[in-house]
């Protein structure tokens, strides 16, 4: 179940210089997992006037998915999102917190 609002963009990043093509989910880089903070309150809302980096902290394995835990550079707001089939699978390992 997804609470998220579908809008296709794509994208270059601005980390890493990739050109990702949106999906309507993609709100983060594939290859470096950098994203950029446009949500506000609900991931894909694009409510959010911040535009800032948003940092990959750290992973979770959870039931079987990354959750990918961000932290915006510019202005702190921390979020998690469920990270992407194509997302880079040895960067969310290294990334991996282990508890
Ligand atoms: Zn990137
Ligand atoms: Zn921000």
């Amino acid at each position: 179940m997804k609470n998220f609002i579908r809008k296709k963009e794509d994208f270059v990043c601005q980390k890493c210089g990739e050109k990702v093509e949106g999906d309507g989910y993609t709100d983060h880089c594939p290859k470096c997992l950098w994203g950029k903070h446009v949500d506000g309150k609900i991931p894909g809302d694009r409510a959010s006037e911040c535009r800032g980096l948003m940092e990959p902290l750290g992973t979770e394995y959870v039931r079987g998915e990354f959750r990918i835990n961000y932290r915006c550079e510019k202005c702190g707001h921390e979020f998690r999102v469920w990270a992407d089939e194509d997302d880079d699978r040895e960067i969310l390992l290294k990334l991996t917190i282990v508890r």
